[in-house]
């Protein structure tokens, strides 16, 4: 699903943004994310990289020929 501001029609990229990013204009707070649905996407944000730092540890078996690369 795609939003677009009612102002200009251009698409909205990010939800968190209070202002439409092409006319700079208010945008309605139905379109836009709430405080709690922000603050549950960062928290998921926040596992993700939580779990992708620890899928990349450096790992005396596997990361050898991984780091030979870098
Ligand atoms: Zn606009």
């Amino acid at each position: 699903m795609q939003f677009l501001c009612p102002h200009c029609q251009a698409p909205i990229y990010s939800r968190k943004q209070k202002i439409c990013g092409v006319c700079e204009k208010s945008l309605p707070p139905e379109l836009l994310l709430s405080e709690k649905q922000i603050a549950i996407l960062k928290k998921q944000d926040e596992q993700m990289e939580k779990r992708a730092k620890e899928f990349q540890l450096p790992d005396s078996d596997y990361g050898s020929d991984v780091s030979g690369i870098v």
